[in-house]
């Protein structure tokens, strides 16, 4: 569960991240150009308050082990 910084109540997570325009969401990778290996499309948490917006990954065991 994630809480707003300024509100500290629950936000409402599981949005995804799109880039206006297009069907491209965004990634997060290790490394640059396309070697770069693939880590996790973020997803975003929205405070229903005051709609502060919060990035994070789902599987952060998998970014540990690296
Ligand atoms: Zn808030």
């Amino acid at each position: 569960m994630r809480k707003c910084y300024r509100c500290n109540i629950k936000m409402t997570e599981g949005f995804d991240l799109k880039v206006e325009g297009g069907a491209y969401g965004i990634k997060i990778s290790d490394g640059k150009g396309v070697f770069a290996k693939r880590i996790e499309k973020p997803k975003v948490a929205i405070c229903p308050k005051c709609g502060e917006i919060s990035l994070y990954i789902e599987n952060v065991d998998r970014i540990n082990k690296q």
